[in-house]
């Protein structure tokens, strides 16, 4: 199992990183992939994952919520963060987006520094972590003009119109503990239509526990509920999805080899 889409660096996780971690492992994960946003939290980020060699991946982008706090700063700290990237460590740009339900910007502006980043990402080649919320439509728009970047939907929550939109763009989705919620048929129906070969599951670590931890704090050991979930959902064997989707992380974001073996 791998948990694409966690936040240990989040203040509610890095005092117990370490346990964390340990729980993880035991859980039978094999990575995990940290997401930074911000050119601060991309140096917890960097630490957090050389403490966890070959377990531990990260990701850096600045996230609308990132986004509008830098304000005028925004492109200094978009500047820094593509230096951090360059330096190296990091396995995808992200998370990146578009929230509509804060509306913390403008939407036009929104819209511009989500494109930016896009670009950025596909100057290097980097696969791409996108966070969208009650944004659909513009996400669509905006990625169906950069054909060239490549990566997932994260906590995917919405049904299988948007989910086919995505697929077809050729974008991968990523589930987590939403899909064990009573009320979440939609995402269930979008879960079983999803192509194998472009699911991802997830956790969103501290938030999102899945049933039957819901409420609780949220950590990477849980996304085998998650897992379960999919598999019956889905009527396959729990062995081969965690295969496949532990393979459709690994190629996405380019894991080390060596998990192939682990
Ligand atoms: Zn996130």
């Amino acid at each position: 199992m791998i948990d694409t889409h966690c936040h240990l660096t989040h203040a509610k996780l890095i005092g117990e990183q370490a346990e964390i971690v340990e729980r993880a492992r035991d859980a039978g994960l094999r990575a995990c992939i940290t997401i930074g946003t911000g050119p601060e939290d991309a140096r917890a980020v960097l630490e957090s994952i050389g403490r966890h060699p070959g377990f531990l991946y990260g990701t850096a982008g600045l996230d609308p919520f990132t986004s509008h706090r830098a304000g005028d700063r925004f492109d200094a700290e978009l500047e820094e963060l593509a230096g951090l990237i360059d330096a190296g460590g990091f396995c995808a740009w992200g998370e990146i987006g578009l929230d509509y339900h804060y509306d913390l910007d403008p939407r036009p502006r929104q819209r511009e520094r989500f494109a930016r980043q896009l670009e950025l990402a596909a100057e290097r080649d980097l696969p791409v972590v996108i966070h969208v919320r009650e944004a659909h439509d513009d996400m669509i728009d905006v990625l169906s003009a950069h054909p060239r970047n490549r990566g997932v939907i994260h906590s995917f929550t919405a049904g299988p119109p948007e989910a086919e939109r995505y697929l077809e763009l050729g974008w991968h989705l990523a589930f987590n503990g939403v899909l064990t919620f009573k009320n979440a048929a939609a995402v269930r129906d979008a879960a079983v239509l999803t192509p194998a070969d472009r699911l991802l599951v997830e956790t969103d670590s501290p938030y999102l526990a899945p049933v039957p931890k819901r409420g609780k704090r949220c950590e990477p050991a849980y996304v085998a509920y998650t897992l379960a979930a999919l598999a019956e959902l889905r009527n396959v064997p729990l062995k081969d999805l965690d295969r496949q989707t532990s393979a459709n992380a690994r190629s996405l974001f380019g894991l080390a080899d060596a998990l192939e073996t682990a």
